[in-house]
């Protein structure tokens, strides 16, 4: 079987981030990048499915991000995965959440696949949208939001989680399945496996590889743009408001949020 699981590159959380006035894009370059947590749920299930399925089972690793993406592509690897394919072009700049999905399924549609991982989300940009409209392109079922996965004679099922409990939902392969934080404990890469990344192919794929059609990616093939952005402004100090009476305090707290226009 073989198995693709898809990766991003996000800012660090605690990093200090800023935005290029000129493009509106996030500066990238300045800031520290790390693999997107939840993709490491999707690569630990990728992992113990592989391990499960037998020695003809394989996981690959597809990102899509500047040339600085091979240290989390490496990260992967290091934690088990056999290889990777990494799509990497600055004409990409500026694709929005429909872009990024269609050339993340050309890149698939090329490498071939039976079974896609992905995380939910990712941490920056938060859509929740990519493993569902890649599967859309694709053709194949999306099972999204997993908290265990089962494969059998051909097909998938999964525990879809939800705020009450969870669904048990089934398709045939192929499908794309989205994996939640509840489904597994990510490994952490050992020292063998870090030193065994470093020899394991990262197949550079370019837009022509994988036949993406210029109009549908970039800035001219996005739908949505970024027309303006503010900083958020530094949390000013606290109030703290102290009063013997609950009755007086009470009444203190409400003008307070009158004032703030709360309510
Ligand atoms: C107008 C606009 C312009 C933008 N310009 C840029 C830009 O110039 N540069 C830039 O980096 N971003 C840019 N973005 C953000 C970019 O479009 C999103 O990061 C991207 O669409 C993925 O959305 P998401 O992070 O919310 O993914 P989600 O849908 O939240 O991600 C879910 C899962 O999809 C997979 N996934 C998501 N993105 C990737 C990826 N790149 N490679 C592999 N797997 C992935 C992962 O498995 C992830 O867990 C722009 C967005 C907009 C709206």
């Amino acid at each position: 079987m073989k198995i693709v699981v898809t990766v991003k590159q996000v800012p660090d959380t605690n990093a200090e981030k800023a935005f290029d006035p000129a493009t509106k894009r996030l500066n990238r370059s300045a800031i520290e990048n790390v693999l997107n947590p939840f993709d490491e749920y999707a690569i630990e299930e990728a992992l113990r499915i592989k391990e499960a399925a037998g020695a003809d089972s394989t996981v690959t690793i597809l990102t899509m991000a500047p040339q600085k993406g091979v240290d989390i592509v490496r990260k992967a690897l290091g934690m088990g995965a056999d290889n990777a394919a990494m799509l990497s072009d600055e004409a990409i700049g500026g694709s929005d959440t429909m872009a990024t999905a269609y050339l993340i399924s050309q890149a698939l549609k090329h490498i071939g696949f039976d079974l896609i991982l992905t995380g939910t989300q990712s941490t920056d940009a938060i859509n929740s949208i990519v493993p569902a409209a890649v599967a859309e392109h694709l053709g194949i079922p999306a099972l999204t939001y997993a908290k265990k996965v089962t494969i059998a004679d051909g097909r998938v099922e999964i525990q879809r989680e939800t705020d009450a409990g969870y669904q048990r939902v089934s398709a045939p392969l192929p499908a794309l399945i989205s994996v939640t934080k509840s489904i597994n404990e990510p490994r952490y890469p050992t020292l063998k496996g870090i030193m065994g990344a470093k020899k394991k192919e990262i197949k550079a794929l370019s837009l022509a590889d994988i036949g993406a059609d210029a109009a549908r990616f970039g800035d001219a093939g996005s739908k949505t743009w970024v027309e303006s952005f503010t900083p958020v402004s530094a949390r000013g100090k606290g109030t703290v408001i102290q009063a013997q009476d609950p009755v007086e305090g009470a009444k203190q707290i409400l003008e307070f949020l009158i004032a703030k226009k709360v309510v």
